[in-house]
């Protein structure tokens, strides 16, 4: 099927007489007719539900319904996009281990890998995205388990060249995970590029309407974790708290890793989506190729319009001919990338402030990737404890404004930055 028919019907197939939405089941436990039967459960010898602190039928549909689009072999709803992450990574890293990642992430996954998880004893080396093969190469240490970058960086938008890190992981043994928030499934599909793990926040163009707050890990299934049994002991090697059951042998290549990610992470640290997000992600999976294009359509006409600007200093979008990410974007992600586009007003910081100041539609907030048009002013919001050489550092300008453009008509969304330009 075509990936627009995976949006509307994936992951969830009715029976005879069954709802024809997905249901929400609004139910912390279930019930079982005996101890013998519910013990099976706890020991992973039966598939089935008990607690939904570790898994939920609603949740696993629209997982499914995720991991078909992503073209995977299995996938898991987490309370966020930051939870879906540091599970991705912990799935596989412990104390003592080590991490590649591309510098250029999303701010809250930098403070996650280079703050939080270090403080557990988690190693991150961070490269540039466009670093020359030899730096690349000299990240990597022997206890190196993972590498970790963005399809689009939020909001760098830099486009990542994944056969390359996904060349680069596998020569040493390790496992590629892509962060595709911002293309979706829609626009880019890591696994066919030799990703091995996608993660996402469902919160941007997945929700796409900004009510739910939420993240999803989808494993290829192409990662062969017995091969490099001694690099990833967590899943070849039994596990005590289940009786000794050893996940990539008794579950299998397809699901050894988002197995142990519910039996193991979301069991101890709890971070499930609820039920109902889970179903207002479906509800905006539904649409989400139909918002994707418009997303994209609007991105470019606005990017147009802007590059053209005497007020406009520079314009990044990967979607420009102009852009340096031109050509990565037309290989990965030949439909588009996103809605989401930066650039800068001439005069700098105070003139930048003064332009948001005017604009009506494009309304402020942090948010991004849904179908309201919003935009943000990092150097007096989000990053406004940084001096300018901080900032320049951080690779944000201060005269940097980043617009995340909805669904609405380009038309009046351009009407609104070109009046909002004539006003300064
Ligand atoms: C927003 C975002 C996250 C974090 O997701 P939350 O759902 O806010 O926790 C991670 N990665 C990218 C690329 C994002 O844009």
């Amino acid at each position: 099927m075509n990936i627009d028919t995976t949006a509307v019907h994936g992951g969830y197939h009715p029976g005879n007489g069954e709802p024809r939405q997905v249901p929400i089941y609004q139910s912390t436990t279930w019930r079982y007719e005996s101890s013998e039967e519910m013990a099976k459960l706890f020991d992973l010898a039966a598939a089935g539900y008990f607690y939904t602190r570790l898994a939920n039928p609603t949740n696993d549909t629209v997982a499914a319904k995720i991991a078909e689009m992503e073209g995977g072999s299995a996938a898991m709803l987490t309370s966020s996009g930051q939870a879906a992450n540091f599970f991705a990574i912990f799935n596989l890293a412990s104390a003592g281990d080590h991490v590649v990642a591309a510098s250029t992430i999303y701010g809250g996954t930098y403070n996650l890998f280079a703050v939080t998880m270090k403080r557990m004893g988690i190693e991150f080396t961070f490269v540039e995205p466009d670093c020359s093969d030899e730096e690349l190469e000299a990240a990597f240490r022997p206890n190196t388990k993972c590498v970790f970058g963005e399809t689009v960086a939020n909001p760098a938008l830099v486009v990542l060249d994944i056969e390359r890190f996904a060349n680069a992981a596998h020569a040493h043994g390790v496992p590629l995970i892509m962060d595709n928030t911002f293309p979706t499934p829609v626009n880019c599909r890591p696994i066919e590029f030799g990703c091995d793990i996608v993660t996402h926040s469902t919160t941007k163009y997945m929700d796409g309407h900004g009510v739910s707050v939420g993240g999803a890990i989808v494993d290829s299934g192409n990662f062969d974790w017995m091969a490099h049994a001694e690099k990833f002991p967590g899943l070849t090697e039994p596990d005590d708290s289940y009786h000794g059951v050893t996940y990539a042998k008794d579950f299998g290549q397809g699901a050894a890793y988002i197995t142990k990610a519910t039996a193991q992470l979301m069991r101890d640290f709890g971070s499930i989506q609820s039920p109902q997000n889970a179903f207002y992600v479906s509800l905006g999976l539904e649409s989400l190729h139909l918002r994707m294009a418009r997303h994209v359509e609007n991105a470019t006409a606005l990017a147009k319009y802007l590059e053209g600007h005497e007020k406009v200093a520079w314009v990044r979008y990967p979607g420009l001919e102009s852009d340096p990410y031109y050509e990565l974007a037309q290989k990965y992600m030949p439909n588009g990338t996103c809605g989401v586009i930066s650039f800068g007003v001439v005069g700098g910081r105070a003139k930048t402030e003064e332009f948001m100041g005017h604009l009506k539609l494009a309304q402020i907030a942090t948010h991004v990737a849904d179908a309201r048009t919003c935009c943000l002013h990092p150097a007096s919001t989000t990053h406004r404890q940084m001096t300018d050489d901080e900032l320049a550092a951080a690779g944000i300008s201060p005269d940097l404004v980043r617009l995340s453009c909805g669904i609405e008509s380009a038309e009046d969304i351009i009407a609104d930055v070109e009046q909002a330009l004539a006003a300064i």
